[in-house]
């Protein structure tokens, strides 16, 4: 296919198919609203399922060198700090932690021509006519292309124009994230991702960074209302450390350091919305956050827009037409991203448990320990063994 695509958002997901189509010879135009590149954003976990496709657009060696591996999961209580289990995970391609920025620098550097990407372009409207689509720009500047993909985020307007209906929903969840230096006190959190999971909330602490590592933390908690929108809004630290309170020795003392640290804490809404039943119009697809927004409690939100991206440069490449592309890339992808938006809200509930639930979740996590703990990889194999680079 030799016309332009236009992919709108720079973001993780934007960004991959970019490299994804550079690399195949696809001509495409990349248009972010932000005025410049700004890496911005706290931890991501790679999974084994992205980090196949990272090292397939030949990101193998920087990723490893701006991540931390971890080798295993611990899931401790809240209450009472007791761990419930912990296993080692048992796949070859590895698992990483790394800042959301050192990855959307390290996709934008990869990139080989930076003029394909325009900032200061956000999108405001687009109408479809013969066999064309004009975008309108916010700053008045309007063209042409021959097909359009939305990797425009969570509040997509792409997105919005398909389905005018269909809003996110605050899905009862308010997170706050941060990051603190590694200090020797956290030597147990190395090399894993640690959840402390009690009544309303959880909290999730993992190592990112290579060299000299940052704690990440991601602290949630049930809240009936949401009305802000972002993701820089300033966190209170001081009623963050209250009311996390808890008996883990440790995790207190890291929300006393938390306190403490001259970083910012920042808090946004979670919100997601139930699968849409397609995501492909003619020359006009979604992709991402856009398409299929997740709650963060399986930590798939980043792997899912660049399975996505990776899928739909194949499918672009593969196929005689940009319409019968889009079609077969939403047929390949539409399950598996319902599966994982639903698993992640189950987890949301797994997580924040209270009463007979809790009990239940806590005995069986226990029995499965004394069996063997390696048992629980089984509960996530169709998400991390899943190989994008297999598919036909
Ligand atoms: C600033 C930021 C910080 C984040 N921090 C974290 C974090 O710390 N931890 C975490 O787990 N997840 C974080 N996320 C979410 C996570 O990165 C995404 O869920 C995931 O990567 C999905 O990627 P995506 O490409 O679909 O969407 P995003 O990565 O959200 O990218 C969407 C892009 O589209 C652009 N855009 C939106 N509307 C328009 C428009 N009308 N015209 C042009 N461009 C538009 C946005 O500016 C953005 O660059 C963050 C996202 C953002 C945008």
């Amino acid at each position: 296919m030799s016309e332009k695509i236009a992919i709108i958002g720079a973001g993780i997901g934007g960004l991959t198919l970019a490299l994804a189509l550079e690399k195949k010879g696809i001509d495409f135009h990349l248009y972010e609203q932000a005025n410049s590149f700004e890496a911005l954003g706290y931890g991501l976990q790679l999974s084994p399922n992205v980090v196949r496709i990272l090292q397939d657009l030949g990101m193998g060696k920087e990723l490893e060198a701006i991540s931390h591996r971890c080798l295993g999961f611990e899931l401790r209580s809240f209450e009472t700090d007791r761990t419930l289990a912990q296993w080692k995970l048992d796949s070859d391609t590895p698992y990483y932690q790394c800042r959301r920025a050192d990855l959307h620098q390290l996709l934008y550097n990869s990139l080989q021509n930076k003029n394909k990407i325009s900032f200061a372009q956000k999108l405001q409207s687009y109408q479809v006519k013969d066999e064309q689509i004009t975008l309108n720009f916010q700053n008045q500047d309007s063209v042409k292309v021959f097909a359009l993909v939305g990797a425009d985020g969570v509040r997509s307007h792409v997105r919005k124009t398909l389905f005018p209906q269909e809003k996110p929903q605050y899905a009862g969840y308010a997170a706050y994230r941060a990051i603190l230096p590694f200090k020797t006190e956290y030597h147990s959190l190395m090399d894993k991702a640690t959840v402390w999971m009690g009544e309303n909330h959880h909290v999730v602490a993992y190592p990112n960074g290579n060299q000299n590592p940052w704690l990440n933390l991601v602290l949630v908690v049930k809240n009936a209302q949401w009305q802000e929108q972002g993701w820089t809004i300033p966190a209170d630290k001081q009623e963050i450390a209250k009311s996390f309170q808890n008996k883990s020795k440790l995790l207190n003392t890291i929300l006393t350091d938390l306190v403490s640290n001259p970083e910012p804490c920042y808090k946004w809404g979670l919100f997601d919305h139930q699968p849409l039943p397609f995501w492909t119009q003619g020359k006009i697809t979604l992709l991402g956050d856009s398409a299929h927004p997740l709650l963060p409690f399986q930590a798939q939100g980043a792997a899912m827009a660049m399975e996505d991206a990776y899928i739909l440069a194949r499918c672009i490449d593969q196929k005689n037409t940009i319409e019968e592309a889009f079609i077969k890339y939403q047929d390949l992808r539409l399950k598996r991203t319902a599966k994982v938006q639903q698993t992640s809200r189950n987890n949301a509930d797994i997580f924040h448990a209270t009463g007979i639930k809790a009990m239940v979740r806590d005995m069986g996590l226990g029995l499965i320990s004394m069996v063997n703990g390696q048992l629980l990889n089984q509960k996530t194999a169709w998400i991390y063994n899943y190989n994008a680079l297999d598919l036909s």
